[in-house]
């Protein structure tokens, strides 16, 4: 029994807990449900309900329709792009490295503007949470909880993934919104000094430091058994490939 009630933990046929809530951390009951939502005590994975929002779908009239006709699609994955960028570099500066952020492209209450930051350790989400919750983000609080989800592919739509989802914005699976891919090679490059790289003014410097190492790499001899030195010197090489 015990072992059959495990195996349908979560799933649709599980008339306790909320499935909705366990694979997608988000239910449009709410604290309604009539299942129970389980909050873990301990999860990589930190939710920010409601964090993005997006102009396309706040600027409305009364209507309903758009205020902001003249914004074009590169102005909104630029908006869009600078939001991400912004949360998961701080995030990630503040409390630790971060495995995969997503954010929900959905429309209905619970799920829309979701972001949701898996972090690698679990003490750094929680930290997270702790702070986040006193944090205000574009004149609104934040409000930040433990998440059990951490596996992406199973809260997402698989619909949505090939083109096909009918029922577009007020699905209740993850249609999770892209980022360019610009900013995804940047930012989950596995290369730390990428912050450096960003900044022109040190890509200048980085210029100059390049120029006098290759100048000086030539008058000194490095023995090839020497495995300390030679890694150091293969990380330098890398870190000068990746900034120039
Ligand atoms: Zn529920
Ligand atoms: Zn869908």
């Amino acid at each position: 029994m015990a072992e059959y009630l495990a195996s349908i933990f979560g799933t649709e046929k599980d008339k306790v807990n909320c499935s909705f809530y366990f694979k997608i951390g988000a239910c449009r009951h709410g604290d309604r449900c009539s299942r129970i939502h389980n909050k873990p005590t301990f999860s990589q994975t930190c939710l920010l309900q409601n964090l993005y929002v997006n102009p396309q779908n706040s600027a409305k009239s009364a209507d309903g329709s758009h205020l902001v006709a003249n914004v074009s699609d590169e102005e909104m994955q630029e908006h869009y792009d600078n939001f991400f960028e912004d949360v998961f570099v701080e995030c990630e500066d503040k409390y630790g490295e971060i495995e995969e952020m997503n954010v929900c492209d959905n429309l209905g209450d619970h799920l829309v503007g979701n972001v949701y930051i898996k972090f690698r350790r679990e003490e750094d989400a929680e930290r997270a949470v702790n702070d986040l919750n006193n944090r205000w983000f574009g004149g609104r609080p934040v409000y930040a909880e433990l998440s059990p989800v951490t596996d992406f592919r199973e809260a997402c739509c698989r619909q949505y993934e090939m083109g096909e989802c009918t029922r577009s914005g007020f699905c209740n699976f993850m249609h999770l919104k892209p980022i360019s891919r610009e900013l995804r090679r940047y930012l989950y490059s596995q290369d730390p000094g990428r912050r450096i790289v960003k900044d022109e003014k040190t890509k200048a410097e980085m210029g100059d430091l390049v120029s006098m190492l290759h100048s000086v790499k030539d008058r000194f001899s490095i023995d090839p058994y020497d495995h300390v030195n030679l890694t150091k010197l293969n990380k330098i090489c890398s870190y000068i490939a990746y900034c120039r």
